[in-house]
């Protein structure tokens, strides 16, 4: 089991509300609508924690969640929302970058792409801000059960290899289904090898 207890901490609108960094974080990053909030649910195996929804406004706080008080979930803003202002998009830009910065507990960083339609140009302004703060980052590609028969492992070598030289991606790309589960025991076993949990 990946937690016995997991439960929402606290969202953050400003960086000085960020909890003290005293236990590893693993964070999730990814546009808006990829599936964070149904992956979250899935590797803790509770359907309401994060909230799922196709009101992206709901995302805009980075989200904490303790399991088991041994490790914590970190759900960042999701990018490339269109309906968002430039000053409200600005904002939570700002808020993810000051907490992928400075946080010495963070181990991980999880960007998700949706795997029909792979990167996109936000995406990799999100794989240059996360080289730039050189946090170790994983690429997870979510809804594959949207996908025919061998055309998720097309996208995941051709992911694989678009990330290939850049610094701080960890080399392999996870392909998960929130709906079917494919991926998910796997992704939980390279979350605890990530954090020693
Ligand atoms: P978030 O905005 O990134 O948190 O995305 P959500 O988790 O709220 O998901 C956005 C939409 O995609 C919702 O309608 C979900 O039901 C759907 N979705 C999420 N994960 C999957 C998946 O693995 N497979 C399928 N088919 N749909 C998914």
């Amino acid at each position: 089991l990946f937690a016995r207890q997991a439960t929402f901490m606290l969202g953050c609108a400003k960086i000085e509300q960020l909890p003290e960094p005293d236990l590893p974080e693993i964070a999730f990053a990814g546009r808006s609508n990829v599936g964070k909030s149904s992956l979250i649910n899935a590797l803790v195996g509770m359907k309401g924690l994060a909230r799922a929804s196709n009101e992206p406004g709901r995302t805009r706080e980075v989200n904490f969640f303790d399991l088991d008080g041994k490790l914590r979930l970190v759900d960042l803003p999701g990018y490339g929302w269109a309906k968002a202002s430039k000053g409200e998009v600005k904002r939570f830009q700002n808020l993810g970058r000051d907490y992928l910065r400075g946080r010495v507990t963070l181990k991980r960083v999880y960007l998700l792409i949706d795997a029909r339609h792979g990167l996109k140009a936000v995406d990799t302004e999100a794989l240059d801000a996360l080289d730039l703060a050189a946090v170790s980052y994983q690429i997870v590609l979510t809804k594959a059960d949207k996908l025919k028969k061998g055309e998720g492992e097309r996208m995941r070598e051709a992911t694989l290899k678009a990330v290939s030289k850049r610094p701080a991606a960890f080399p392999e790309v996870a392909l998960t289904s929130s709906e079917d589960g494919d991926g998910i025991p796997e992704l939980r076993a390279a979350i605890m090898t990530a954090t020693g949990v």
